[in-house]
């Protein structure tokens, strides 16, 4: 056996399969693959192949068109059979939800290339005939669709990596993960010891396991997950005879997929009395078996099933498949370097090998040898849960997420399982409030304060929900007087030493500010992609404040500790520092009222040391609200007495608490952006204009510097602008196409409603060239046109003065 390498990848299912095909294709070759047993042997070997496209996540959907076009060229390749079936597919619509949901897919579809279209139910009845169209009033049909041998495709992708040059050690079981000093590894394995740079977590069903091996935790648990084929069917035999094939049919409202096999059918279901499976660990027993069938679990999807496609009562069964596989909690693979483990790459928790594989392995092999992917993939990058995951917390959630997998996902769902886990002291005094409560990197955010006669749960919906008039009313409280919400939901850094100054200046690509002062800040890759959006605040020469979105803690940090140096330390204080925005024309004197400091001269953007009340806090003059407004953070030890303290100050003055909601309508009538949505990973500071915040003066090096200097030479062809919207009752949210001249041109990024000027405000990417203040667009919100204008100058405080004043 070989006893080096510079990549072990463990697990030979599809994904291992596929990491090891895409690591040679990008060009490393002593690359090897350690499978315990055959290849396909944990959950590859019993799946039913289906592929799709359809993701709610954009840049899923991408990897997973870019994983189905991939078959083909695999086929050429190794001149091997996937044994492909692109029959298409058809997902239906029996309510007005589901249909909405459909509409906004297509439509984000329209800009991403793929070629979906919605069918009325005489269409489906035609394309797919053993379908019951009584209640359907439309569907998605994808040519994309189809499926596989998933057998054949894991040995063509092996085959493939081994004429790209890697080895496969079959049956040969990894039992110990040791890391050297060096942060090379020790792969020990029941024929020797295989010494490696990396290691790529393949393991699927035992990815639990391996990862114990090395002292990691990873949040996936397997499900069990039955489908049955059925002897001939008689209708699907007419259409083999004459020389077709059955399209596939997602069947949301009973849980179902469907598809034909041979000439008759296979059905699946994602049955809501599902049942987890190996909870205290997955049995290194467990292989090439089958769970024993069960009926009971299914009988009501079962029921379903025969009133929606008929052809199923009368026919036999042929056989059952009853196996594994797993998920993490929200459903989306875990790939990506492991936060904190040098050298460790993970590639598991993908439940679905066959539209998701070759993505995965491609994303992975990028990260690993370009140093960066190609796109945003905080959807599925390991490091979107933080040091706070536990099995505890990923059991319930990965059930949830099994019984949701074709339920609606509305844009402003909140869902219920695993809640609440973490809270700050604020938790009852906001719930007696009237609170109700979102969740964000497992902790509890609050949405909006429900008042007597208000909604307590916020209804989903594509379009404007129910708290509207709550979100409305807290919004007035803000801009007319004061707002008091938590800045618990920031991510936040402490950075020391000596050498913090220098440090920030690489890492960040703008200015760092002077003690007492504070300044915006891109973070760039070395490809001068957007991989942070900071707020560095400078409370001494040698001690600084970061901050940035809660959600990306592991992300940023683990971009902090793969570039640290001699001279300074980071620290994630992110829960650890909590405290209260306050915010609206009467901010300034509620401050004034609860600390001897005087604050008549707190200049925009300065940063301070203060006694508030009793606790001791850091202020600063700043606010996404875009209004006059602090930033004020304490000790959670304090932030009860804080809380007491400003808030009998605030009462004069009418002080109103506010949520999120309220926030991110606020943020609007500045056009400020948000981190994940304005500002990611797949867009350049010069695109979005934040490079307005890069110091180009600056005589660091700084990260992404030549990339960025490139762009401002070579100029963007797409510019971030915001629009007002002639809505309807829907309100952009991210990705609706926007039309000129009756051609897609750009797409949105985020939208709501500003309720301070009453307009509906989309933000989004169109031709720089065609930019121009008052431009008349259209912008697809749920199948409706509705004109646009491109608006330049913001509607609230557009010179500043009041957020400045
Ligand atoms: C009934 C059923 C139907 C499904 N239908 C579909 C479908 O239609 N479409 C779809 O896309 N997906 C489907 N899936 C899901 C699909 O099977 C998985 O997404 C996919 O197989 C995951 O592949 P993997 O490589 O991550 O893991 P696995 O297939 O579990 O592979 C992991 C491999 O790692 C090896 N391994 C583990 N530990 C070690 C070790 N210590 N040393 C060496 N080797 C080790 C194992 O032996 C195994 O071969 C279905 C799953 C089930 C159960």
């Amino acid at each position: 056996m070989q006893t080096t390498t510079r990549v072990a990848v463990i697990g030979g299912g599809v994904v291992g399969a596929s990491v090891l095909y895409h690591l040679t294709k990008l060009g490393w070759s002593d690359v090897m693959l350690i499978e315990r047993s055959e290849l396909t042997s944990g959950s590859t070997w019993h799946a039913a192949g289906g592929f799709h496209t359809l993701n709610g996540d954009t840049n899923m959907a991408a990897l997973q068109g870019y994983t189905i076009r991939l078959y083909k060229v695999l086929e050429a390749i190794t001149g091997m059979s996937c044994g492909l079936h692109h029959v298409g597919g058809i997902t239906l619509a029996d309510n007005r939800d589901r249909f909405d949901m459909l509409l906004a897919e297509r439509a984000k579809h329209r800009f991403m290339g793929l070629e979906t279209e919605i069918v009325t139910p005489d269409e489906i009845a035609r394309i797919a005939p053993v379908t019951n169209i009584d209640g359907i009033i439309g569907g998605l049909y994808d040519p994309l669709d189809g499926h596989l041998d998933p057998s054949g495709t894991t040995h063509a992708y092996a085959k493939a990596a081994r004429m790209g040059g890697a080895t496969i050690q079959t049956h040969t079981m990894v039992t110990e993960t040791n890391q050297r000093p060096d942060g090379t590894w020790d792969v020990v394995t029941d024929k020797g010891t295989i010494h490696a740079e990396h290691i790529v977590n393949a393991g699927g069903l035992w990815a639990r396991e391996v990862g114990a091996m090395a002292g990691i935790y990873f949040p996936l648990h397997p499900m069990e997950h039955q489908y049955i084929v059925t002897e001939e069917v008689p209708m699907i035999a007419d259409i083999v005879n004459a020389g077709g094939e059955h399209p596939h049919v997602m069947d949301p409202a009973g849980e179902s997929y469907l598809r034909q096999e041979g000439r008759g059918l296979c059905i699946g279901f994602y049955e809501q009395r599902c049942r987890p499976w190996a909870v205290n660990g997955t049995p290194w027993t467990f292989g090439h078996e089958l769970l024993p069938d069960d009926f009971d679990k299914i009988e009501d999807s079962i029921a379903f099933a025969y009133k929606r496609f008929p052809a199923l009562e009368t026919a036999g069964v042929k056989s059952v498949i009853h196996g594994p596989f797993t998920f993490a909690p929200d459903g989306n693979p875990l790939v990506g370097p492991v936060p904190g483990v040098r050298n460790y790459w993970s590639a598991c928790g993908v439940m679905a090998g066959f539209s998701q594989g070759g993505g995965v392995g491609l994303t992975l092999a990028q990260w690993m040898i370009e140093g960066e992917p190609e796109r945003d993939v905080m959807a599925m990058d390991v490091a979107r849960f933080g040091d706070w995951i536990s099995p505890g917390y990923t059991l319930p959630k990965v059930i949830e997420n099994y019984q949701k997998r074709f339920s609606v996902s509305y844009p402003n769902e909140e869902l219920p399982a695993a809640r609440p886990n973490r809270t700050t002291p604020m938790y009852d005094i906001f719930s007696d409030m009237g609170a109700v409560w979102g969740q964000q990197y497992g902790l509890e955010v609050v949405n909006y304060f429900a008042q007597e006669g208000e909604p307590s749960f916020e209804t989903p919906s594509f379009r404007r929900s129910d708290a509207f008039d709550a979100t409305a009313r807290e919004v007035r409280g803000v801009r007319g007087g004061v707002g008091i919400n938590e800045v618990h939901n920031f991510g936040k850094y402490r950075v020391t030493g000596p050498r913090a100054r220098a440090w920030l200046d690489r890492i960040m690509a703008g200015r760092v500010p002077q003690p007492g002062r504070l300044s915006l800040t891109p973070m760039l890759s070395d490809k001068g992609k957007l991989i942070g959006d900071f707020t560095i605040s400078c409370l001494s020469a040698e001690e600084f404040q970061l901050t940035a979105s809660y959600g990306s803690q592991n992300y940023h940090f683990r971009r902090f500790s793969s570039h640290l140096e001699d001279g300074v330390h980071v620290e994630n204080i992110s829960d650890k520092r909590t405290g209260f925005q306050i915010a609206g024309p009467k901010a300034r004197a509620v401050l004034a009222a609860c600390t001897r400091t005087d604050v008549s001269d707190m200049k925009f953007r300065d940063v301070r040391r203060m006694t508030v009340g009793m606790t001791d806090c850091i202020v600063q003059r700043v606010s996404y609200t875009g209004d006059l407004g602090y930033e004020i953070y304490c000790d959670p030890m304090g932030q009860r007495a804080l809380w007491w303290t400003l808030w009998a100050a605030g009462q004069p003055h009418g002080m109103v608490p506010f949520g999120m909601r309220a926030m991110m309508s606020l943020r609007l009538d500045k056009h400020f952006g948000s981190w994940m949505a304005e500002f990611s990973p797949d867009y350049t500071a010069a695109e979005t204009g934040l490079d307005r915040f890069i110091d180009f003066k600056k005589g660091t090096d700084f990260i992404g510097r030549a990339a960025a200097e490139a762009e401002r030479v070579r100029g963007t062809t797409r510019r971030l602008v915001a629009l007002a919207v002639d809505a309807d009752d829907a309100d952009v949210h991210g990705y609706e196409p926007i039309w000129l001249d009756g051609e897609v041109v750009g797409f949105c990024t985020s939208g709501g409603y500003s309720h301070h000027t009453g307009t509906s405000i989309a933000q989004g990417f169109l031709p720089r060239q065609a930019v121009s203040d008052g431009l008349k667009v259209e912008i697809e919100i749920l199948g409706q046109m509705r004109p646009a204008t491109v608006t330049l100058t913001p509607p609230f405080d557009a010179d500043g003065a009041r957020m400045r004043g």
